[in-house]
């Protein structure tokens, strides 16, 4: 006989929304998420610079669940027995997932909850940009550098600068993949300044002349500062968030005290880069748990984060640079596996498959 226990999850995000679709069959699954679609954020920076192609961004979440429900609303506070939301509304739960992820600049995630707000931010945006003679991008880490390649893509001409206070580009990567993306780069025509700090004394992603620490430019964006979505964890009910807003778990990703919380995805404090791709990985591991619980029995799925960085970073859809793990130690993968991998369609047909959506 089926447990129908209730299973509350917090965020749609990658990881959520995959817990959320994997416990819909075997539990009474309450996913709790403000946005009305899924927003995958590897193709934000395409969403800017192609307008037609911006709906590609946002999955619906009608399709997501078959016995389950999505709760339009957004957590205020989580205590060990549910969650009380922004409504007021409460939602009492024998499992909880924190997947509240993170928040970051725009366009790198949006802004707006809704898809008609996004997509017209997103293509009131486009119009500026398309004016601008000269772009400067704050900030040269994978997502200050694929926004230059997506704008380079779409008008080669457009100069774009991209400035960084670090060094070096992907600290921490190989010096193959650091040297291959310099020259690919290069051969875009991106200017790179680095160790340099820009501060425009305008608002970011309008158009408009400014000369800011010697660098004069028509628009400009952020591309730093990742924020931990953790503000309902503030009061204490449940843990305490550290000093980044990231919550201690266990190796089983169990938050830290208790046997029926989990946390999984940016949130949490585990040691490596804050990715999707570990953020699905950890939702493997937290709906494989709860799925013991429910046959009453031990958990015993466990989480250990890789020990060498990987990545796949496109410069537009036919350029960029890569790097995977393997038993033998990490390794540089041609543009053409970057194109294949991501490039191309920046998983939007792995999305669409999991939101029921042909695309
Ligand atoms: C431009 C860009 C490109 C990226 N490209 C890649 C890539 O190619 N590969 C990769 O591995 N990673 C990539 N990342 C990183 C990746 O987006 C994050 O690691 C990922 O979003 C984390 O997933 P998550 O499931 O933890 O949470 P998120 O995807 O951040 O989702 C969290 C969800 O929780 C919701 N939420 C927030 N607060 C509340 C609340 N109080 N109550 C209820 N719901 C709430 C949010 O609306 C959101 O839907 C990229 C990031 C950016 C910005």
């Amino acid at each position: 006989m089926l447990d129908m226990s209730t299973v509350v999850v917090i965020g749609g995000g990658y990881g959520g929304s995959a817990v959320a679709k994997a416990l819909d069959a075997e539990a009474d699954v309450v996913l709790v998420e403000p946005r009305d679609a899924f927003v995958n954020a590897a193709g934000s920076l395409r969403a800017l610079t192609r307008p037609d192609w911006a709906g590609n961004l946002f999955f619906p979440y009608d399709g997501l669940l078959a016995g389950g429900r999505v709760v339009r609303d957004r957590a205020a506070s989580v205590d060990p027995h549910g969650v009380t939301l922004a409504s007021g509304a409460r939602i009492d739960a024998d499992h909880i997932v924190l997947a509240t992820g993170s928040s970051y600049s725009y366009p790198g995630k949006p802004a707006a909850e809704s898809t008609a707000d996004a997509l017209d931010h997103l293509r009131r945006t486009h119009k500026e940009l398309a004016d601008a003679g000269h772009v400067l991008i704050a900030g040269a880490g994978p997502v200050g550098l694929e926004l230059a390649g997506e704008i380079k893509d779409v008008w080669p001409d457009k100069r774009v600068t991209v400035v960084d206070p670090g060094t070096e580009l992907l600290p921490g990567f190989l010096p193959e993949v650091r040297a291959d993306l310099h020259r690919a780069l290069d051969a875009l025509g991106v200017e790179l300044r680095l160790g340099t700090t820009v501060s425009p004394p305008v608002e970011p992603g309008r158009l408009g002349a400014f000369t800011a620490d010697g660098v004069t430019a028509d628009i400009w964006f952020r591309a730093h500062g990742v924020r931990v979505n953790s503000d309902y964890l503030a009061d204490g009910r449940l843990t305490t968030p550290g000093p980044r807003g990231t919550v201690p778990v266990t190796g089983t990703l169990n938050v830290v005290g208790y046997d029926h919380v989990y946390a999984l995805g940016d949130i949490t404090d585990l040691p490596e880069a804050k990715m999707a791709g570990y953020a699905m990985q950890h939702a493997e591991v937290v709906a494989t748990n709860i799925s013991a619980r429910l046959r009453g029995e031990d958990p015993t799925a466990t989480y250990d984060p890789a020990p060498h960085p990987m990545i796949l970073l496109p410069l537009g859809p036919r350029g960029g640079v890569g790097q995977f793990p393997s038993p033998e130690g990490p390794f540089a993968v041609p543009v053409e596996t970057v194109v294949e991998y991501k490039g191309a369609d920046l998983f939007t047909s792995r999305f669409a498959a999991q939101f029921g959506i042909e695309r």
